[in-house]
């Protein structure tokens, strides 16, 4: 699909490597998974066989060092992936929370035992991966959770809930945010990875949450009851008690910027199909794109898109050379999702009847792109941010 505005526009960071991965990546989403893309919103999760599959093809841990069992490569080859399946309008597979969030912490924190074994079933897709910080009563408020888990012998009793929870329907393996010192607020916050198993005692998957968007990804509720972890999966071993806050807290802005991925390939996108209409519909006797208006919208649309990807590609080298800082990773994650929100809005505005119908995927992608302001925090929650740095 031609790209209006991003046509021979080229990532400052983008090798030859990177274009190789994107065919093979671009080949997988179209061919094997979207074709099954009404099975799979109908189902409301992924296929394992595709997790698999992507496995196989070495999509899964691109970062990973390879000793490991992944790609051995950085953050750009994750965009580059993650990047190509929101343009395919792959939307089943959670690959930003598998591959962009969760190998990240066990590569960044994981203990030398802890990464071997838990990193090569990842990136083979064996099991697959969430994260779990947000609580019915709150998920704004990180310091504030209330899960708990309490050390007896060897292991941790763990009761609480967690909702909203990417993959969690799936889940194998689970980062799990818990107050192992109650009475501290941020200082009290640990990591526990729990090997997630429906027949253990004290866990329970809840429901698979029905949501406007993203039907084909599961976002489940997760309940535990003195579930007992060892206390061996506390991530970085058990001298890294109580400073998990500060472990998300270096994590949060990667997982901002694979936001901000999303939304410029999900900008890019809705610029193409748009355009493609507007040279075909007609009205009044010419084409939409020879009226005066659509012709604005379209190139509005298509420089807000390129403004954002320059300033994602800036985002992305800073986070490459390890000067990502949270203010800076809070306004991409904000200005993206604004943008994204609005030009697939004004995109779908172009198809006029049509693009209220969920034959069109620009439909999908209106109803998809809301939650990018709502989770990875919420934008009202990046301005503070981004205020306080000021
Ligand atoms: C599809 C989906 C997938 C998700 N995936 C995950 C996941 O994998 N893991 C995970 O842990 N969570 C996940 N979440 C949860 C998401 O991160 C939270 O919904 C989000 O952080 C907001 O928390 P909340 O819903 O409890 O809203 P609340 O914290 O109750 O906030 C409600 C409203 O108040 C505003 N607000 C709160 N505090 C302030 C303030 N100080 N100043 C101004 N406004 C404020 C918020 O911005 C929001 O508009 C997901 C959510 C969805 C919908």
């Amino acid at each position: 699909m031609s790209t209006p505005g991003l046509d021979g526009y080229a990532e400052p960071w983008r090798k030859p490597e990177h274009d190789d991965l994107a065919e093979m990546a671009r080949a997988f989403f179209l061919k094997e998974v979207v074709p099954h893309t009404a099975r799979l919103e109908q189902q409301g999760h992924p296929d394992r066989a595709h997790y698999l599959k992507a496995g196989e093809l070495g999509l899964l841990g691109l970062s990973v060092p390879e000793e490991y069992g992944g790609g051995g490569g950085d953050f750009t080859h994750e965009a580059v992936m993650l990047h190509e399946q929101q343009l395919a309008g792959e939307g089943s597979l959670g690959l930003a929370v598998h591959s962009g969030i969760v190998t990240g912490y066990l590569n960044a924190y994981g203990t030398e035992e802890q990464k071997r074994r838990w990193l090569p079933k990842l990136c083979s897709g064996e099991m697959i991966g969430a994260i779990a910080m947000t609580e019915p009563a709150g998920g704004s408020d990180v310091q504030a959770i209330r899960t708990r888990a309490v050390r007896t012998g060897e292991d941790y009793l763990v009761t609480g809930s967690k909702t909203f929870i990417t993959n969690g329907y799936l889940a194998d393996l689970l980062v799990l945010a818990v107050k192992t010192d109650q009475s501290a607020k941020a200082h009290g916050i640990s990591l526990l990875v729990c090997e997630l198993d429906d027949d253990a005692p004290g866990f329970r998957r809840g429901r698979n949450l029905e949501k406007i968007g993203l039907h084909a990804n599961d976002t489940a509720e997760l309940f535990f009851d003195e579930f007992r972890v060892p206390a061996a999966n506390l991530l970085g071993g058990e001298q890294a008690e109580n400073t998990g806050f500060y472990q998300l807290m270096r994590q949060l802005p990667q997982e901002r910027l694979v936001i901000g991925v999303g939304a410029v390939a999900a900008m890019q996108r809705a610029v193409g199909l748009a355009t493609a209409y507007a040279k075909e519909r007609t009205a009044f006797g010419k084409p939409l794109v020879g009226h005066q208006n659509t012709r604005m919208v379209l190139a509005e649309c298509a420089t807000r898109t390129r403004v954002s990807r320059v300033f994602l590609d800036d985002c992305i080298a800073r986070h490459q050379r390890g000067e990502l800082d949270v203010a800076t990773a809070a306004m991409a994650k904000l200005h993206l999702t604004e943008g994204q929100c609005e030009v697939v809005d004004r995109c779908l505005q172009i198809f006029g009847g049509y693009g209220y119908t969920t034959e069109y995927p620009i439909a999908r992608m209106y109803a998809d792109a809301r939650v990018q302001k709502i989770y990875g925090g919420t934008n009202e929650i990046m301005k503070e941010l981004i205020a306080r740095a000021l």
